[in-house]
C-alpha cells in the first residue's frame, strides 16, 4: 500500500540545497513549503522553486510548492534599542506602539479598535511574556507584564481579545503572490485569516492574471473560529496553525479545536493540514519524544490530508532523519488502519457527479477488493473530491498537466501520473493498464476500477466508473 496521509516540508537553511531536497523527496516529502515571512528575496524564492521543480523530475516524483503568505505578523522592534533586547519585570507597566518612542515598539502602525476588557492580553514570543492590556488611547497600548522575562527584537506579538483594524492581504503579502504566479507555485496560504472575505484579495490579484492558484486559509486566531465553516467553504484547503492558535486561545482548547476544524472541512470536503510542533524535539535531537510519535499517529488517525513540518526541516539538526521517521509512522499506522467514517462527509446533491462516483468507486472497490483506483483527470477536481472517501486500495490519478500533477500530490491518499493526452475511452483504459504495469504499480491478473469523463478532454465532466480486471499474462 502506497503513503495516504503526506507529508509537508518547510525548506529553509537547513534544506535550501538541491542535494538535500532531493533526499527529502526520496525519504517522503509531498510538499514544499516556503515561508515568506523568513523568505523575503524574491531571487532565492526563485531558485528553491526551480531546485524542487528539477529535483522532483529527476526522481519522476510530483512535488506541490507551497507558498504560505506572512499577511499582518506583528514582531517587536527593538532596533533602536541597545542590543536589540528588552528586559521584562512582572508588574510593571509598558508602551507599545509603532512609534519608536514607546517601551516597546512594533513593526506596524496598527489600528487597535478597542479590547475586550478584562480578557485583553499582550503575548510576545510564542506567549513566553504574557501582558495584561490596562488601556487603550491614540494606538498606543498601556500594559502590566504578568511575568519576568527577556524580548528579543523581532519576536512575533498577538493580541488575543484585541480588535485589530488591519488589512487580511500586506503590501508583501500582494508582492509575494505576483512572484507565485510568476514562478507557479501550486499552492498558496494566507496566515492569520479571520473572515471568508479575506480570500476576495487575492482571488482578485489570480483573477487580473487569469490565474487559478488554489489558497489554504491557516487557522490561527479566535475570529476564524468564530466564522470557521464560511472559511472552510470558501477558501480551498485549511491549515491548522497551532502556533498561533495556541497563543490566541487558551492552549488547553486546541485538541478541542483541532477535532472540530477537521470535521467541518470533512463535511465541505477541503484538504486540511495540522502543523506545529508535531516533531519538534527533532529539531535538536535525532529521535523524536513518545508524545511526538503518537501525535503523528493521531493525525493519521484522524485521516488529515497531510501533516506539516516547519523549524524541524527549515532549521533543525535532522531534516532528513525527520522526515524519514514522520514516514515510518505513517505507513505504519496506516497499514493497521481499519476504516475510515465518511459519514461525516455532506450529502451528494443531484447534480454532483464527482461525489456520486467517489461514493461509489469507494463501495465498489471495497466490496470487490479492487487493487487500485485510475482516477483520469484534467483539472485534478475529481481526484480532490475521491479523495475524500478515504479508499483503502492504492490511487493514481491520471493527467496529461504537469501542474495539475504537482498540486494533487497535496491530496490524501492520491498519487499522481501524468500521462499523455487521450483520444477515446479504449485507449485510456489501455494506457493506463500499460502504464501501471510498467511502473509496477500493479500486477497481472488483478483489477483497477477507473473514473473518466466521457467525452475525453472536458474538465468537469466526470461521468464514467469501469472496472477492469488485467489478463493474467
Ligand atoms: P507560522 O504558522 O509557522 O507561519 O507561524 C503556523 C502556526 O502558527 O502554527
Ligand atoms: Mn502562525
Amino acid at each position: 500500500m502506497l503513503k495516504k496521509t503526506k507529508i509537508i516540508a518547510t525548506i529553509g537553511p537547513s534544506t535550501n540545497h538541491p542535494h538535500l531536497i532531493s533526499r527529502l523527496i526520496k525519504k517522503g516529502m509531498n510538499v514544499a513549503r516556503l515561508n515568506t515571512a523568513h523568505l523575503t528575496d524574491e531571487n532565492n524564492i526563485k531558485e528553491l522553486v526551480n531546485s524542487i521543480r528539477e529535483e522532483s523530475a529527476k526522481l519522476n516524483i510530483h512535488v506541490s510548492i507551497l507558498l504560505d503568505l506572512a499577511g499582518p505578523k506583528i514582531r517587536v522592534d527593538l532596533s533602536n534599542i541597545g542590543d536589540g533586547t528588552l528586559k521584562v519585570s512582572k508588574n510593571h507597566i509598558y508602551n507599545m506602539g509603532y512609534s519608536k518612542m514607546n517601551d516597546i515598539p512594533i513593526n506596524l502602525d496598527i489600528n487597535f479598535k478597542n479590547s475586550s476588557g478584562e480578557r485583553a492580553f499582550v503575548k510576545v514570543d510564542d506567549g513566553k511574556i504574557s501582558f495584561k492590556v490596562l488601556s487603550i488611547r491614540n494606538n498606543v497600548l498601556k500594559l502590566k507584564a504578568e511575568n519576568d522575562g527577556i524580548i528579543k527584537s523581532k519576536k512575533g506579538v498577538n493580541f488575543p481579545g484585541v480588535n485589530l483594524r488591519i488589512p487580511a492581504v500586506t503590501e508583501q503579502d500582494k508582492k509575494n503572490i505576483e512572484i507565485g504566479i510568476k514562478l507557479k507555485v501550486d499552492w498558496l496560504a494566507l496566515s492569520f485569516v479571520r473572515a471568508h472575505e479575506d480570500i476576495d484579495e487575492i482571488k482578485n490579484i489570480l483573477k487580473v492574471e487569469n490565474k487559478s492558484i488554489p489558497v489554504i486559509a491557516k487557522i490561527e486566531k479566535p475570529e476564524a473560529i468564530e466564522n470557521l465553516s464560511k472559511i472552510v467553504e470558501t477558501f480551498d484547503g485549511i491549515l491548522i496553525a497551532r502556533g498561533d492558535l495556541g497563543v490566541e486561545m487558551e492552549l488547553s482548547q486546541l485538541p478541542i479545536l483541532q477535532k472540530k476544524i477537521i470535521r467541518q472541512c470533512r463535511y465541505y470536503k477541503k484538504p486540511v493540514i495540522i502543523a506545529t510542533q508535531i516533531l519538534e524535539s527533532m529539531i535538536k535531537n535525532s529521535t523524536p519524544t513518545r508524545a511526538e510519535v503518537n501525535d503523528v499517529a493521531n493525525a493519521v488517525y484522524e485521516g488529515v490530508d497531510a501533516v506539516m513540518l516547519s523549524g524541524e526541516t527549515a532549521v533543525g539538526e535532522y531534516p532528513i532523519e525527520t522526515i524519514e521517521i514522520m514516514n515510518k509512522i505513517i505507513v505504519n499506522i496506516e497499514k493497521e488502519l481499519v476504516d475510515f467514517n465518511i459519514k461525516e462527509i455532506s450529502d451528494v446533491d443531484t447534480n454532483d457527479y464527482r461525489s456520486a462516483i467517489g461514493k461509489a468507486v469507494q463501495i465498489v472497490s471495497k466490496t470487490l477488493m479492487i487493487d487500485a483506483i485510475v482516477i483520469m483527470t484534467e483539472s485534478g477536481s475529481t481526484a480532490k473530491i475521491l479523495s475524500h472517501y478515504k479508499s483503502k486500495a492504492n490511487i493514481f490519478a491520471l493527467s496529461p498537466n504537469g501542474a495539475v500533477c504537482s498540486q494533487m500530490s497535496l491530496y490524501w491518499g492520491i498519487t499522481p501520473i501524468k500521462t499523455d493526452e487521450y483520444l477515446s475511452t479504449d485507449e485510456m483504459l489501455l494506457n493506463a493498464e500499460r502504464i501501471l504495469l510498467e511502473q509496477k504499480l500493479i500486477k497481472k491478473g488483478q483489477t483497477f476500477v477507473m473514473t473518466a469523463g466521457i467525452p475525453v478532454g472536458v474538465s468537469g465532466s466526470t461521468n464514467m466508473l469501469r472496472i477492469k480486471k488485467i489478463d493474467k499474462n
